[in-house]
């Protein structure tokens, strides 16, 4: 096992959405250092179903959209992030349309989609593959490109930062980051570059059931917290009512669209529950209360699932209309159009994240952070669906207009190799086999769709006597993947139930049972390590 020492310029941590964006859009004289832990195409920008909201249409607005992310967001929008983002809209729409991504609804193309919460029709789309095509054609330009080097397969573990290796470039108290560790085949490489972005996504993997895809352990949130960078709003975890409840599958979206269709929600007792909880809108209330309402049907009977019944639609429409969904359930054995179809909340977006402009940057020099990965206030306290993939290709173009044509040379840096001390194979899987599911079954019993102070409470002494074990084994054994996702998810779990209990009120994704109302002014919740 060997370390080695890689310079460049600017050093791009995650190729989805944003990451990719943002490395196309850098001058060619730069050099860039893409690095991915998964081959590409991947991310959740590659799961990415209904598509990107953008106001290009004569009948929309950047003040439409405006109020309708607004009205979304709890009250907590950051409004000036929200029109800078808004308003980038098109430029991105061209961007993208200039790479190879001709969306359906962009100028002068088909018909743009409609989605919740949005007042008019302002989802791009490419049929239910958006982001499958969004990350196809990026990575494919991606690796065409001369200045550009992808390291797939390649784990950032932490950032390096001159308060611990160059103190010297500590500037007026404000810490530099100058670079990452990257573990590649066993190796801990130390990569020194100008400026270091984290594109790395969300962190479904916290919790039980996710959308989300198994790389999505928050794993730049978990480094930047413990660089010392204000991580903000991770109460605010966005759940996406119905995806499929089932052993060999897991991680499988159910579309909204069939509730649209008349789909509806059955309990274990095969009542039709939502007319208890929003008797005028039932299947087609907005996402957060259809998740509530699910959670609180399977804790009042304490099942582990619900039902979605579409046997109406018949085969035909089925397959004809929703063909990712029947060919998905169909192939673990649940036919669509005879029986119902076993769904469960799932985590899907992180709202909260490292705090940064919508140009990525942060409260260190050297380090933006962008997409998921990243919070502006652009969401509030709660996402209006199509506006992430806005969100994270518009900050990738930002960041890439703001990075300085001059960067600091890397080669004036240095940093210590990675010190693999005493370490240990890790031979007992079992510990972090068994540290996984506990962590991510307390955060789903504890600390999911609804709150309780005595649930949080519990969940923070029991995700503390995690945290110390994992610690343990990450100081004394040789890194691998599996005990670096979990440290991060951990750390991640811990960021989220910290917010939640801080947050003495109901707003948003974030409903307490002890604090039920809404208090004024809104405020964002900020969890930062002393260092
Ligand atoms: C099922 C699903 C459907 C969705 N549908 C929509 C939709 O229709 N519209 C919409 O706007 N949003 C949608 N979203 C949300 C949206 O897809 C994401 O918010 C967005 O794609 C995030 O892009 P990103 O570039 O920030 O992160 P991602 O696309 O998640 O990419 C993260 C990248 O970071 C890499 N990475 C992670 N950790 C490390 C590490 N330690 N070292 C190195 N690399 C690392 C990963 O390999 C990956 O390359 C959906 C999400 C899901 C899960």
């Amino acid at each position: 096992m060997s370390n080695g020492v890689i310079e460049t310029d600017v050093l791009i941590l995650g190729a989805g959405m944003a990451g990719l964006t943002c490395a196309l859009s850098l001058p060619s004289e730069l050099e860039i250092l893409l690095v991915s832990k998964m081959p590409m195409p991947t991310g959740s920008t590659y799961l990415a179903q209904g598509g990107l909201a953008a106001a290009i249409s004569e009948d929309d607005s950047f003040k439409l959209h405006l109020e309708d992310t607004i009205n979304a967001g709890g009250g907590l929008v950051n409004e000036e992030a929200a029109i800078d983002i808004i308003s980038a809209g098109p430029r991105l729409v061209r961007q993208l349309s200039s790479w190879g991504v001709n969306l359906e609804g962009s100028f002068g193309k088909g018909k743009s989609g409609i989605e919740g919460g949005h007042s008019v029709r302002r989802v791009l789309h490419h049929k239910d593959r958006t982001g499958r095509l969004i990350s196809e054609v990026l990575s494919e330009c991606s690796l065409e490109r001369g200045n550009i080097t992808v390291m797939e397969g390649a784990f950032a573990v932490n950032l390096l930062t001159a308060s611990r290796e160059m103190p010297e470039l500590v500037e007026n108290a404000v810490d530099r980051c100058i670079g990452a560790h990257i573990l590649q085949n066993g190796t801990i490489l130390t990569v020194l570059a100008g400026e270091t972005v984290i594109a790395t996504g969300g962190s479904g993997k916290v919790y039980r059931y996710t959308s989300n895809q198994d790389s999505s352990t928050g794993d730049g949130i978990a480094m930047a917290y413990r660089a010392g960078l204000p991580i903000i709003n991770m109460e605010f975890y966005q759940f996406h009512p119905t995806c499929l409840f089932h052993p060999d599958k897991r991680n499988f979206l159910i579309t909204e669209a069939l509730r649209g269709e008349g789909a509806v929600l059955l309990n274990l007792e095969g009542e039709r529950f939502m007319e208890n909880y929003d008797p005028q809108r039932m299947e087609l209330a907005p996402r957060d209360i259809v998740a509530r309402a699910i959670d609180s049907e399977m804790k009042r009977l304490g099942n582990d699932h619900v039902l979605l019944d579409a046997t109406h639609l018949g085969r035909e429409k089925l397959t004809i209309s929703f063909p990712e969904v029947t060919n998905g359930v169909t192939s673990v054995g649940i036919i669509p159009w005879e029986e119902p179809i076993p769904v469960v909340p799932a985590a899907h977006y992180t709202v909260g994240g490292i705090d940064a402009q919508t140009d990525g940057k942060t409260a260190m020099n050297g380090l933006r952070a962008i997409g998921e990965a990243s919070c502006t206030g652009f969401h509030g306290a709660n996402r209006l669906g199509s506006n992430s993939l806005l969100e994270a290709g518009v900050m990738g173009l930002k960041a890439a207009d703001s990075i300085p044509g001059t960067l600091m040379d890397p080669d004036s840096f240095h940093a210590r190799d990675w010190s693999f001390g005493r370490a240990e194979p890790l031979m007992e899987n079992v510990l972090v086999d068994y540290a996984w599911s506990a962590l991510r079954n307390v955060m789903w019993d504890y600390v999911g769709i609804v709150r309780s102070d005595r649930r949080l409470h519990r969940a923070l002494r029991i995700i503390d006597v995690l945290a110390g074990e994992i610690e343990a084994d990450y100081w004394t054994m040789l890194p691998v993947i599996g005990l670096l996702e979990l440290r991060n998810i951990c750390t991640v779990g811990r960021i989220i139930v910290k917010s939640a209990l801080r947050r003495r009120e109901s707003r948003g994704l974030h409903f307490s049972l002890d604090c039920p109302e809404t208090k004024q002014p809104p405020r964002d919740t900020v969890i930062k390590l002393m260092l």
